[in-house]
């Protein structure tokens, strides 16, 4: 059966300067892969990168980002590692909690200014990231 999102056009486009799903609490998963890409980013280790910035949830590295502070790779210029920023980033907002049914899509639009804004997001396009986060 087709998805809600298959049927009706979405429109996203990331605002200049907005930064607000990197100032939100809670985790930031960093995959085996993006481990990698980001230490290499930082010219770093992969054993480095996790015992610098992460700790282990369960079975998950993830970045904690705390209620009172943004993300800790965010700059005032944006993303400090956004070439190797984890594929949960590169994912927003098209993540499965968030394309859900249509009134959450609507909610994440109340956070997130860059929904129903700029172009058309293929239908192909949204079923890469749903599989890029698996959350
Ligand atoms: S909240 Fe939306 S518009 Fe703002 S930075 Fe994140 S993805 Fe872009
Ligand atoms: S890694 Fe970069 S894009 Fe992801 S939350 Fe942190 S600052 Fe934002």
């Amino acid at each position: 059966m087709s998805k809600w999102w298959e049927k009706e056009p979405l429109r996203f486009e990331c605002q200049a300067d907005c930064f607000r799903c990197c100032c939100k609490p809670g985790y930031v998963f960093f995959d085996k892969e993006d481990i990698k890409n980001a230490a290499e980013f930082l010219d770093s280790s992969p054993a480095d990168f996790k015992s610098t910035y992460l700790k282990k949830e369960n079975i998950d590295w993830v970045l904690e980002v705390e209620d009172d502070q943004p993300c800790t790779f965010l700059t005032r210029e944006g993303c400090s590692i956004h070439p190797a920023k984890p594929k949960q980033c590169s994912a927003y907002p098209f993540w499965k909690e968030n394309l859900e049914d249509k009134n959450t899509w609507r909610l994440v639009g109340g956070f997130c200014p860059g929904i129903d804004r700029g172009p058309m997001v293929a239908i192909e396009a949204i079923k890469n990231f749903l599989k890029k986060f698996r959350y």
